[in-house]
């Protein structure tokens, strides 16, 4: 690089941006975990524990039901649906297609990277299925306060919906849910599909592998791992 090359390279990246770091595959895809605490990376769950200080001066009682998740811990998941759908007669893709309304296929959940959560309010009655809709954006649902407070809070604190409700958003359905760290997780993100192909994450234990194509694939990264709230990307 030039003098004229280097001052511009100043010019396009000033010293106080946030460089972008190169992430791991193994860390990428679940296989080796972030450093963690409560369930999040540091810096997440500090923001967290700050929007909860929040929360409970309205009487919200933010709690994590599902942080990180390894590989493993999504393959158990993957292959619980695998088996329950196959016994419901459903086959090939059609199957997969199921799993994929609200579960993702191991090696691609953002659960992998310590940056997103689904989230709940324990200062109330628990449902038996708490991660249902109806439970947040039904006025009378145990989490609709949750789900206002969130509404209007959460971007304060850098976490933001994941899969919204927008109509014109591909892959998962609508989790009123699941919210990202954002400072983190568009790096994640941006190193993901730079880095991960299909072979990292078609392990030998993944049940309806053999459905999982390279097309498939492409199609499934676009859709669903993109398929996100733009403020994410
Ligand atoms: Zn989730």
């Amino acid at each position: 690089m030039n003098r004229q090359q280097f001052l511009l390279s100043l010019v396009a990246f000033p010293v106080f941006a946030k460089l972008p770091v190169e992430i791991d595959i193994d860390v990428l895809t679940g296989q080796t975990p972030p450093a963690l605490r409560f369930g999040l990376q540091k810096e997440a769950s500090k923001s967290f524990e700050a929007m909860k200080k929040e929360a409970a001066k309205e009487k919200i009682k933010l709690h994590i039901t599902s942080g990180y998740r390894s590989y493993n811990k999504q393959i158990e998941i993957w292959n619980g649906k695998y088996d329950r759908y196959s016994a419901k007669g459903l086959k090939g893709l059609e199957l997969i297609r199921k799993i994929t309304e609200f579960s993702a296929m191991p090696g691609t959940s953002r659960h992998h990277w310590g940056t997103d959560a689904d989230i709940l309010d324990i200062s109330v009655l628990q449902p038996k299925n708490p991660l249902e809709q109806s439970h947040y954006i039904s006025s009378k649902g145990v989490y609709n306060r949750l789900n206002e407070w969130m509404k209007h809070n959460a971007a304060r604190f850098d976490f933001y919906e994941a899969y919204t409700d927008d109509p014109t958003r591909k892959g998962y359905e609508f989790e009123p849910w699941h919210f990202s760290y954002k400072p983190l997780a568009v790096n994640y993100l941006k190193n993901y599909n730079k880095k991960i192909k299909l072979s990292y994450i078609k392990l030998p234990q993944l049940r309806g592998k053999e459905f999982l194509t390279e097309s498939f694939f492409n199609e499934y990264k676009r859709d669903y791992v993109n398929g996100l709230n733009p403020y994410l990307q």
